[in-house]
């Protein structure tokens, strides 16, 4: 029996639910509404029926019902099916399902279920039907069955059965229903694949991409960035397609290129006046300072004209410039160094990179002609890249002119095509010792004698005048040195031994003094012959064995030595060469030529007269030897009539001055005892005496001027006291200054010393001294030493801090030697520093050994110019030093030493003469409302400098 029911007047309910946007769908019953002309067998199982759905529009459906029927086997089978991509299909199924207990007399036959089958092809295979050929997916039942309700009216209950198969290989496939005796009505057979809908997601393009074959599978996509993007650096836009058809985990993402910002899903440039340089910047940025752009889609903005960007800068920053010229550019030259200082410039360009370079160049005097300084100079920190305001430059030439640049210059500098600014000064450089001799050849050896000669320096920074050569026995233990001079450069040197090596080593000598020796050379003296030769050594001995040596040997040794350009000397190392007494000399005339070289008149040009000495007129003039430059040169002169005691008084002095060798000890060119008349040739000293210069420049000199003026005496000092020569009349008056303000000791002579100066004064001990600098012990029992000199070096402190001030004022030499010896020494001058002071009064110890050495002083005066802080004068404790014997009344002392705002309170306070002052104690000063520490200082300097000289002049009895 048939059992019809008609589906159109059916109620059932469906979702009527949308497409899934995630299917695509392969067959739906539904959309079709011609005939869908599935394959039914036997022809007499399902039926194809039209019908209408839910919203009355038609569809095909399929109906069975041979539930009466035992046996049923009715197989309906769908058209074939290109499933395309997808590899797990959803079939869906809606249907109805009768109830098999509301059918009548079904009992045995009617079935509830039905099966679905698949069969998978790569093409369509015909109409009949193989049932062994499907493979079962599922047997389907219905949720839901209905039942004939007892009005007769049908509740037909909607199924909806999904089930799934795959993973399929083939190209395509069937379905086929099977019903085995139910009544169903197949109203629809949706077939599906999902997949993940194309999108962009992070600025990424993902494509359409089917879903994987099982449920739990991800199908991992790679993205395309959307245009003007690009991927971010190792993190590629990745998603996965879920089985369900979803995105799911994004991974990586693309950004937009530079130029480019974000908007929604895209990638839009930036506009004008903007900027984005990377890829990782989020937004456009507005063009930084001093750059603009008039395009879109620009990653970076121009400088405006006059700016620039480093390489090294980013485009975010300002555009920047080269810097400004240094500012205030000062310069301190010292021989042949030079430092420089600076300020930074007013603009640095906007940047904070700012170096520094300075440019030398070398300029005749012409300033047009200038060449750059070469590699031989020398920079320290640095030529170029300074970061401080700072550099000494070294190893310039002496006497030459320079012009230096310092250039301010910053990361842009070298880009910019503007002129260059510079901050410049033009400097003349001083004396430098010459540099090394080389190429030291030996010319002839033989058993005594090796002649050597030599290039001269390559910078002799000066007019060579010596050269030293310095020898001795590579082999003896006690290792003694030998020098011979030479005004050439060949020398030969003689006496030696036989079969011995001796190591030899030259220096060149100008007036700014000798240069480093150039390097060793070592030379064997030939095998010994037959004989021996004269052999003429004056060694290191104190003056009374030289003098019965020397008259011993008189005889050979004139005729060994006069003459001869070179002098011999010996001594042991590490000792200097000694001070030979002229006077030791029979013939003074032998002592003069053994120390002075004879020079001839014709090489002499007398110019003018710049003093009187004690034997005739001291003349400036010009000396020029054979082959060198010419020379200033002082000529003192023998006036007419002289008798012989004189003339050898008179030479005595080259005799002395030509032993020695230093840069601050004045140095004699020679003499001329062969005519007449007769002279001492010694080099010009253009500033004169120094006494007269500081007085004729009274404060204006630098501390550290002054004290590189003293360390220069100290270390001609120094070398003289090292040679053991005791000068007796070391004073500021017998200092001599050229123009580089370098002092040398100066006026050398014996007993004549004393006779010549005018200071000098008989004392009751027999003999005439200069009081004021002379130390107490020389005084009392003529004790003269080093040590003495050194006491007269304090005094030539003393008058050089005081820029030539008398020393003891006008106390008499009767009230100086009294003072001392009652332990009165003089005040600090005025702004002298304390540490100076402190220095005098060592030199004016009592006991002798207590006074410092000159070495020790030097090295004091080094370490105070090492250190000008030490230099440093505290406020008020310096004290002026004026003749308080010159005042009359308390209100001028006052006003003297610059505290007169204090006449009113030592006027009530009843002081009205300088005595009662005098008197005061530092409780007294106090007493008065004196309160500043410093004023309190400074009057009771100046009250204890008042006593000492009262003390002295007028023996008042007040006490110290
Ligand atoms: P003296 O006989 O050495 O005391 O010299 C007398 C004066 O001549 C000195 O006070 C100086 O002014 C001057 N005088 C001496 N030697 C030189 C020199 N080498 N250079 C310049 N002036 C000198």
């Amino acid at each position: 029996m048939w059992i019809t029911f008609c589906l159109h007047l059916c109620c059932y309910v469906d979702s009527g639910e949308a497409q899934n946007a995630k299917e695509v769908i392969l067959l739906d019953s539904k959309a079709q509404q011609t005939e869908l002309e599935w394959i039914s067998y036997p022809p007499n199982g399902w039926e194809e029926i039209s019908g209408l759905d839910e919203n009355y529009t038609p569809i095909r459906t399929y109906q069975v019902c041979q539930v009466m029927e035992p046996n049923q086997n009715n197989w309906l089978r769908t058209n074939w099916i290109e499933k395309g991509n997808a590899q797990r299909i959803f079939v869906e199924l809606k249907f109805t399902l009768r109830d098999c207990n509301s059918l009548p007399g079904v009992v045995g036959t009617c079935k509830e279920t039905f099966n679905l089958y698949y069969q998978e092809t790569d093409s369509e295979v015909g109409r009949s039907l193989r049932e062994n050929q499907y493979v079962k997916i599922d047997t389907i039942a219905a949720d839901e069955s209905f039942t004939q309700g007892d009005l007769g009216e049908r509740k037909m209950k909607l199924n909806t059965e999904v089930r799934i198969i795959g993973p399929l290989s083939r190209r395509g496939f069937y379905l086929a229903f099977q019903d085995v005796g139910a009544c169903i009505a197949l109203v629809s057979v949706k077939v599906y694949y999902k997949k993940c809908w194309s999108i962009i997601e992070n600025l990424a393009t993902f494509p359409d991409t089917v879903t994987g074959s099982e449920f739990s599978s991800l199908v991992e996509v790679e993205g395309m960035c959307v245009s003007d993007a690009e991927e971010e650096a190792d993190n590629s836009p990745k998603m996965h397609c879920s089985a369900e058809g979803e995105w799911l985990v994004p991974i990586g993402k693309c950004i937009c290129k530079a130029g480019f910002h974000q908007k929604g899903d895209a990638c839009e440039p930036c506009g004008r006046g903007f900027y984005k340089s990377s890829s990782q910047d989020l937004q456009c940025s507005r063009c930084p300072a001093h750059s603009f752009n008039d395009r879109e889609g620009s990653w970076r903005c121009d400088c405006e004209d006059g700016y620039y960007r480093a390489l090294s800068d980013p485009p975010s920053v300002a555009c920047t410039r080269p810097p400004s010229a240094p500012q205030n550019l000062v310069y301190n030259i010292n021989q042949t160094t030079v430092s420089l200082e600076w300020s930074p410039p007013a603009d640095t360009g906007g940047r904070n990179d700012v170096t520094y370079r300075v440019i030398c160049r070398r300029c005749s005097w012409e300033p047009e002609e200038c060449v750059p300084c070469g590699p031989n100079v020398g920079y320290s920190p640095a030529q170029s890249g300074l970061v401080d305001t700072y550099v000494t430059i070294m190893d310039l030439l002496a006497h030459a002119n320079y012009t230096f640049e310092v250039e301010a210059v910053n990361g842009v500098s070298d880009l910019s095509r503007t002129q260059r600014l510079f901050a410049a000064v033009s400097i003349a450089t001083g004396q430098a010792a010459p540099s090394q001799v080389s190429e030291v050849i030996k010319e002839k050896v033989q058993q005594r004698s090796i002649q050597l000669s030599w290039q001269e320096p390559q910078q002799p920074n000066g007019v060579i005048t010596e050269y030293e050569i310095k020898y001795y026995e590579k082999d003896q233990k006690d290792r003694i040195y030998s020098t011979v001079r030479s005004k050439s450069t060949s020398a030969t040197v003689n006496n030696l031994k036989p079969s011995t090596a001796y190591v030899f080593q030259i220096r060149a000598f100008t007036e700014a003094g000798y240069g480093t020796y150039g390097p060793r050379l070592e030379i064997t003296t030939k095998e010994e012959a037959t004989g021996r030769g004269l052999h003429i050594v004056y060694r290191s001995m104190n003056k009374s064995i030289f003098h019965d040596y020397c008259c011993r040997h008189c005889g050979y040794s004139k005729a060994d030595q006069e003459g001869d350009e070179e002098l011999y000397f010996q001594f042991k190392f590490p000792g200097t060469k000694t001070y030979i007494d002229p006077e030791t000399y029979e013939d003074p005339n032998r002592a003069v030529h053994q120390f002075a070289k004879e020079l001839d008149a014709s090489c002499i040009k007398i110019e003018r007269v710049i003093g009187a000495g004690e034997f005739g007129e001291v003349c400036s003039g010009r000396l020029k030897l054979p082959g060198k430059r010419d020379v200033s040169v002082a000529i003192k002169t023998l006036k007419v009539g002289y008798t012989e005691k004189q003339r050898r008084d008179f030479l005595c002095e080259a005799s002395i001055m030509g032993q020695f060798d230093h840069p601050n000890v004045v140095h004699l060119e020679g003499v001329v005892t062969r005519g007449k008349p007769v002279m001492i040739v010694i080099e010009y000293m253009e500033n004169g005496s120094l006494d007269a210069f500081l007085r004729k420049h009274d404060g204006q000199f630098t501390v550290i001027q002054l004290v590189g003026m003293l360390r220069g005496i100290a270390a001609g000092m120094r070398y003289l006291s090292d040679m053991g020569y005791v000068h007796r009349d070391l004073a500021a008056r017998n200092i001599l200054v050229n123009s580089n303000l370098v002092c040398k000791v100066s006026d050398f002579g014996l007993s004549r010393v004393i006779d010549d100066d005018p200071e000098a004064v008989y004392t009751t001990t027999g003999g005439k001294i200069p009081v004021r600098w002379t130390a107490p012990e020389a005084i009392q029992y003529r004790k003269f030493t080093s040590a003495s000199d050194v006491w007269s070096y304090g005094i030539v402190m003393w008058e050089v801090m005081s820029y030539g001030e008398r020393p003891y004022w006008d106390m008499s030499n009767q009230d100086v030697i009294k003072a001392i010896e009652e332990g009165y020494r003089l005040p600090a001058p005025m702004d002298c520093p304390p540490g100076l002071h402190q220095l005098m009064l060592d030199c004016w110890q009592k006991d002798r050994a207590e006074r410092p050495k000159f070495d020790q002083i030097v090295g004091i005066l080094d370490k105070m110019i090492r250190n000008p802080n030490t230099l440093k004068t505290p406020v008020g404790t310096c004290t002026s030093t004026p003749d308080f014997t010159a005042f009359c009344s308390v209100g001028e002392w006052l006003e003297a030493i610059k505290m007169e705002r204090y006449r009113d309170n030592f006027t009530a306070a009843g002081y009205s003469s300088l005595e009662s002052v005098a008197r005061m104690s530092i409780e007294d000063v106090m007493s008065l409302g004196i309160t500043l520490v410093g004023h309190q200082k400074k009057i009771m300097s100046s009250i204890q400098t008042m006593r000492a000289q009262m003390l002295h002049l007028h023996g008042t009895g007040v006490q110290v």
